[in-house]
């Protein structure tokens, strides 16, 4: 099973929570990056390979932690098990979301192959408990979320998207990007705005409305981060974000063609990993 990364194309922070979360508004989108996971029975047992040295296989990992919150409900069997094996190909540490997609992929995976039945809503619940972005997955496509992420609302897939996404060797840390986060007057374009750019269907119209609130602080302590975005505008990319809590940047280009150029032309030392990517839709996520 493939499973997608994503962009952040508008993450407003809206305000902090007394749990400690900040209330979003963001609008997520699946694109053509993803990593692959498999999973046989395995009597009693639940273990991981990774074929990525800098990925954990304990239970730090989000996968693991599915296959922990699956087995240890009611309906599965005393001596469910799985050998799960987890070819990565989205870089972690980026805000493309790569541990939440892999951990939305397992519960389905797991969920099939223990023959557990769970209802949807239980599926979104342990989702939730997994992490904020996960229940984003479970769809994936687009989507408008508020709240932590979890309160999603799907938006009809437009005419396909193309990127060009380029990262720095360092990660960011989600829970560091979330604390340096200074609280700035408001005067961002607004999802309305971004939404109805999004109807005109053209990246032209949908490059202005770009917006991250998490990007001025992580730029300002973040060098590489900010070398990597100024490269891709350098480059041509039309509208330059950071995705999620960084380290990973995308620039929105004109087409298939135009991406392809600028991702050519993209060249700085800040970079360690570029690709081009394309947006995928809910049923083509739903093919993977
Ligand atoms: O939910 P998840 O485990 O992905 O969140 C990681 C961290 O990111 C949280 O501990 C919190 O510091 C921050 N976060 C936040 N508000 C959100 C989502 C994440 O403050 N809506």
């Amino acid at each position: 099973m493939r499973c997608p990364a994503k962009l952040n194309l508008f993450l407003r922070v809206v305000s902090k929570r007394d749990d400690g979360y900040h209330e979003l508004e963001t609008v997520f989108q699946t694109i053509d990056l993803c990593d692959e996971l498999e999973a046989r029975n395995s009597t009693g047992r639940i273990r991981l390979r990774c074929d990525a040295p800098d990925v954990p296989t304990d239970h730090s990992n989000l996968v693991i932690q599915a296959a922990s919150l699956l087995r240890s409900r009611p309906e599965a069997s005393v001596s469910a098990g799985a050998i799960i094996t987890l070819r990565k190909h989205i870089p972690v540490g980026g805000g493309l979301g790569g541990g939440s997609s892999d951990a939305a992929c397992a519960l389905r995976l797991l969920n099939e192959l223990w023959e557990l039945n769970l209802p949807d809503k239980a599926l979104q619940r342990l989702a939730l408990d997994l992490g904020s972005d996960v229940p984003f997955f479970r769809r994936g496509g687009a989507a408008v979320g508020r709240g932590r992420g979890e309160i999603l609302e799907p938006l009809p897939d437009g005419e396909p998207l193309w990127f060009v996404l380029a990262k720095p060797k360092e990660g960011v840390s989600t829970p560091w990007a979330f604390s340096i986060l200074r609280p700035e007057a408001d005067d961002g374009v607004s999802i309305d705005d971004f939404l109805a750019a999004r109807r005109e269907g053209s990246p032209q119209a949908l490059a202005p409305c770009l917006r991250n609130d998490l990007e001025p602080a992580v730029m300002a302590a973040r060098e590489d981060v900010a070398a990597v975005a100024a490269a891709l505008r350098a480059a041509g990319a039309i509208g330059v974000r950071m995705t999620g809590s960084g380290a990973a940047v995308f620039g929105l280009c004109e087409g298939e063609s135009h991406a392809r150029e600028v991702a050519e032309r993209l060249d700085s030392p800040a970079i360690d990993w570029k690709t081009v990517a394309r947006s995928l839709g809910a049923e083509a996520t739903e093919l993977l």
